[in-house]
């Protein structure tokens, strides 16, 4: 008797060990890219909701409350992709998708770096707020100490090769379907990632010549001008709201970027 219940403790003993051992080796880095901008992001209904129920998750929404999280997969080596969502606080299905896309590549073989932003200004998603001190986000890239500025510096102090900001659009906003954004110049590679995507993920494809001219201070232009080559999604969902299949839309376009660039 004695013997067997050993023997169940010695099973039990290393059952725990190997479970122990699965979370470290499903360890990833997170860290804080700027303390400005905290907020609990579970505040906001729709996104506790649809976020993925999971340690990992967890530990993004323990994070967030701190300042903008950036998750880590891979060890800094090319090609290095930045994935970017939550510029707009307001813009929830594309902050959902990347949460989701965590907990995908968690455990999965990649080549190369990827490096996730799920929420810009967690303190803007927690209460679907769109601007950052009465102004966009998105048109404030240009300016040092905005929230989009150091994502911008980021990027180019990690030699990022490929940079998605993604965002979700209103049928009767611009470009009022899911789409993606890119400029020919001064980075092409920004026309050949958006033309990828745009048929990968069944996306329509929206350009223009020049970064910085139609959309000053995107991050996207911002990002192409500073040598990062970059290109912006949106996906279709009214602001403040999840609609059907519009995650799906936005993982898919994340999705795409990260095959482009051969990571999965
Ligand atoms: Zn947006």
């Amino acid at each position: 008797m004695n013997q067997k219940i050993k023997i169940i403790a010695i099973f039990f003993l290393g059952l725990f060990i190997s479970f122990n051992m699965i979370e470290m080796s499903h360890a990833v880095k997170i860290d804080i890219i700027n303390s400005n901008t905290g907020g609990d992001v579970t505040k906001n209904k729709l996104i506790k909701k649809y976020i993925p129920k999971t340690n990992i998750t967890n530990q993004v929404v323990e994070a967030a409350k701190k300042g903008t999280p950036m998750v880590t997969f891979g060890n800094g080596k090319g090609p290095r992709v930045l994935i970017v969502a939550g510029v707009h606080g307001n813009e929830l299905p594309s902050q959902i998708a990347a949460v989701k896309l965590i907990n995908y590549l968690q455990g999965k073989k990649i080549r190369g770096t990827v490096y996730i932003i799920p929420f810009a200004i967690p303190s803007n998603t927690a209460k679907t707020k769109r601007y950052w001190k009465g102004r966009s986000p998105n048109a404030i890239a240009q300016y040092s100490g905005t929230p989009t500025n150091k994502i911008v510096k980021l990027a180019k102090k990690l030699k990022i090769d490929a940079m998605g900001d993604f965002h979700c659009t209103r049928p009767i906003g611009y470009p009022g379907k899911s789409a993606i954004l890119y400029t020919k110049y001064p980075e092409y590679q920004s026309y050949k990632m958006a033309k990828y995507m745009s048929k990968k993920s069944k996306s329509a494809l929206k350009g223009y010549k020049k970064a910085g001219f139609y959309f000053k201070g995107a991050l996207e232009d911002v990002c192409n001008l500073n040598g990062v080559p970059s290109v912006t999604a949106e996906a279709l969902s009214w602001h403040g709201t999840v609609k059907k299949g519009s995650v799906t839309k936005s993982f898919s376009q994340m999705n795409a970027l990260l095959k482009y660039k051969k990571v999965i």
